[in-house]
């Protein structure tokens, strides 16, 4: 087989182009357990080869650890700076929440001598749900755009996970002052009520990141980490549709991600790989349905047949758990 193609999207007004994989690099923080600094490199190098070149990291992640490891593999790697596109956060850090312009001020230059980078291309302000959303359109998006003018970051990002939060935060910031939005768990084959804000993100040139479409583990077959906020009803009902799929001679996991990926709406879908193995996994995924439509079909037929196998389990548990409204 040759080198896979993976496809490179457009992320919003940015002129950025991402590969519509990208690497998340939460596991590097030893988030899902633990990454050898070998594996963590392996995987790094794979993905590049495959032609991933968007990388999510945060100071959040693994208490710093996530940012310190990829600084450390791109550096061993020789990576070009102008064949990565990097993207870090702001506000969410191992002790707490701090949106105050002071914290992210600092926040940026600690980021970036871990990262061994004179700038990132974006800077996201983590989890914004967490604190005072006047505060971010006041004081927060604010100090981020006199970053950009210093040249430290080149785009402003918000994440978090209510949707709601970033039409909040869009309608009430100058046009043009937030470049891009990372949204999380709400477009995979559980929950894909991310589509209903991409009209409205169209309409004001605001790009589209999508992450966790294995919602952080759930839709794998090993199962999500301890930490993990689901209910046992949904951990039950998605570990049913895991043997489900494997009865079928289907993984969950390349299911989940072919569904994502078929979005050209969502610029690129952010995967947590922690092995080279998976890096492998997210982008074959991907060049099968670059060179197959008749992949693409067959993920349809089983997507039927997976939304089929559990539909009378998640018809319970949909009421505790939000992420199964859109199956049922
Ligand atoms: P994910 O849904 O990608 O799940 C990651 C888990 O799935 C890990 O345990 C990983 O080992 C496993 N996995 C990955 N590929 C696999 C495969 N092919 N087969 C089996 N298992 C596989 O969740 P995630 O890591 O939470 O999200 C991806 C990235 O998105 C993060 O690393 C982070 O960069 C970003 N993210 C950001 C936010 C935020 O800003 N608020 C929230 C969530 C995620």
């Amino acid at each position: 087989m040759g080198k896979p193609v993976l496809e490179r999207r457009e992320l919003g007004s940015t002129g950025l182009k991402l590969s519509c994989v990208g690497f998340g690099c939460a596991p590097l923080g030893n988030v899902f357990g633990d990454v050898s600094p070998d594996e963590a490199l392996a995987s790094v190098r794979r993905a590049l080869d495959l032609g991933i070149n968007f990388f999510d990291t945060s100071p959040y992640y693994g208490a710093t650890l996530s940012e310190k490891v990829l600084g450390d593999c791109f550096h061993k790697l020789g990576v070009s700076r102008n064949n990565i596109v990097v993207s870090t956060k702001c506000g969410r850090y191992a002790d707490g929440f701090d949106f105050s312009a002071e914290r992210v001020t600092r926040s940026i230059d600690e980021s970036l001598a871990r990262l061994r980078l004179d700038f990132v291309d974006i800077l996201q302000c983590h989890d914004i749900e967490f604190g005072s959303l006047d505060q971010i359109v006041n004081e927060t998006i604010p100090a981020l755009q006199k970053l950009k003018a210093a040249g430290k970051i080149r785009f402003i990002g918000i994440t978090g996970l209510p949707l709601d939060i970033f039409t909040y935060v869009l309608d009430r910031v100058p046009p043009g002052s937030v470049d891009v939005i990372l949204s999380y768990c709400h477009y995979g084959i559980n929950d894909s009520t991310l589509m209903d804000l991409i009209p409205y993100l169209k309409s004001v040139g605001v790009g589209a990141i999508s992450a966790s479409p294995l919602a952080m583990g759930l839709l794998t077959d090993s199962g999500p980490p301890d930490w993990h906020p689901a209910s046992n009803e949904l951990m039950y009902a998605c570990r049913v549709a895991s043997l489900h799929c494997k009865a079928k001679g289907k993984n969950i996991s390349k299911l989940s991600l072919q569904y994502s990926l078929r979005n050209k709406d969502i610029s690129t879908v952010l995967v947590g790989m922690n092995s080279v193995a998976q890096s492998n996994s997210a982008v074959t995924v991907n060049a099968k349905l670059a060179s197959s439509l008749t992949i693409a079909e067959q993920s349809c037929w089983c997507f039927r047949e997976f939304t089929s196998g559990i539909t009378s389990i998640l018809k319970k548990v949909k009421t505790i758990f939000p992420w199964c409204l859109n199956v049922v």
